[in-house]
């Protein structure tokens, strides 16, 4: 059995890989710049080295038996180089095409997945033409590093298509952008896929996503969408899955509308305009429900799948729904927390939550991922309030001190 894993990566997801590994008897060893990296304390070897450092890598490759990463936006130059070292899944070869905005939409193109319509930018000249030829609203998005909406500009009038000009102009030769027909939204999901270097292939339920300032906020399983509509969204993943020749996981982000857009060409299903939105070759903010919702987890299949143990199909574990809450960095700061720790007294009062994750980052900033909880309840709807509700009560500022000890009079 393979037995030492290397983590490209010691965030929370490198640490949530770490501990479905350690539950199969094997370790890791984990590679981050940052000293302070969550998986750090799960990790047998250590490799606290920059992302440009070969030797270390090479290092890193000669400890491990097998290699993942946490994050598409690692550099792929560095790791191709030892892709021959040692097996690596998903491969250097997925990576490229979901690490690069424009490669990844002419993959869904070149095979007739569904996407919004999209063209290359790398000069104004170039966005005049297609915004003309799209209509507003478009979006800019760069082709490399963009996450949690970075990198993205929304063009829906004359003055904004003046300042992405602007930009791209100040940008000048370096400049690569991908625009595309900005959808009428009226829900957004995702579907994970796994799949086994010996052929076995599972996917997940599908999972409905609610953003905040474009970053992930809500998941709630079962998602709020027909059967066949989420029959069809498990048949378009797990077909791009086997077209990219998949071993490993990968989330498939959706886009779902009501109606008919501009340009763009969709799976219609039970009335439902279903999209790709982008991929992500590695364990997903939104699978962070699959822990408690379903009977193994998104970071069991892949810990699974590089320990070379059997998958498994996942089930959801029990009627009703549950919905998985982000805990952004803006949680601690309202309740006036000095440093790492949440006051999580809320919690009694809120027996629909079944679960919190705190990541153990070091430090709490607005818009930080710092951890996640679970709620369950009959209906999602209920699920949500509850989750909301708990959340709520978490943001409120904590008087320093107010379960210590009455001071003597
Ligand atoms: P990221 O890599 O930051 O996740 P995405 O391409 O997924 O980038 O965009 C982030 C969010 O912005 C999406 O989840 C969606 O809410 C919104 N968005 C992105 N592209 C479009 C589009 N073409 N039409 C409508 N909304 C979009
Ligand atoms: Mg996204």
């Amino acid at each position: 059995m393979i037995r030492k894993v290397g983590i490209l990566g010691g965030g929370q997801l490198g640490k949530m890989i770490a501990e479905s590994v350690y539950k199969l008897g094997g370790c890791v060893n984990i590679y981050d710049p940052d000293i302070n990296a969550p998986a750090r304390h799960l990790a047998a070897r250590f490799f606290n080295r920059e992302w440009t450092d070969t030797a270390a890598l090479s290092e890193f490759f000669a400890a491990s038996d097998v290699v993942t990463y946490e994050f598409e936006n690692v550099e792929s130059e560095g790791i191709a180089r030892l892709q021959h070292e040692k097996p690596i899944f998903p491969s250097v070869s997925v990576l490229q095409t979901t690490q690069h905005r424009l490669q990844e939409k002419r993959f869904l193109q070149e095979n007739a997945l569904p996407h919004a319509a999209f063209a290359e930018i790398t000069c104004a000249n170039d966005l005049q033409k297609y915004v003309s030829e799209f209509g507003y609203p478009c979006i800019l998005k760069s082709s490399r590093g963009g996450y949690d909406g970075k990198g993205q500009l929304f063009i829906r009038n004359d003055s904004d298509l003046q300042a992405a000009s602007t930009w791209i102009e100040k940008a000048g030769a370096a400049f690569h952008c991908v625009l595309e027909e900005a959808l009428d939204l009226d829900m957004e999901a995702s579907c994970i896929v796994a799949r086994a270097t010996d052929g076995e292939e599972v996917v997940f339920p599908v999972f409905e996503n609610t953003h905040k300032n474009h970053i992930l906020d809500l998941t709630v399983v079962p998602a709020g969408i027909s059967e066949a509509g989420a029959r069809e969204m498990k048949s378009i993943a797990v077909r791009a899955a086997e077209l990219l020749g998949l071993k490993g996981l990968l989330t498939t982000e959706f886009f779902l509308s009501r109606s008919a857009s501009r340009k763009s060409q969709a799976t219609i299903v039970d009335g439902w305009h279903i999209y790709i939105n982008e991929f992500a070759p590695r364990p997903h903010n939104s699978g962070h429900v699959t822990r408690n919702a379903c009977t193994l987890s998104q970071f069991d299949a892949l810990a699974r799948i590089l320990m070379q143990v059997p998958i498994g199909q996942p089930k959801i574990l029990a009627p009703g729904a549950f919905c998985m809450g982000q805990l952004l960095g803006d949680v601690w700061l309202s309740q006036n927390a000095a440093g790492v720790d949440l006051d999580l007294a809320a919690w009694q009062a809120h027996p629909a939550v079944i679960d919190v994750v705190i990541y153990g980052k070091h430090e709490p900033r607005a818009g930080r991922k710092m951890g996640h909880f679970v709620t369950w309840s009959d209906t999602a709807n209920d699920a949500v309030e509850r989750a909301l509700a708990f959340r709520q009560a978490l943001s409120q500022p904590v008087t320093i001190g107010k379960n210590a000890a009455p001071a003597p009079t």
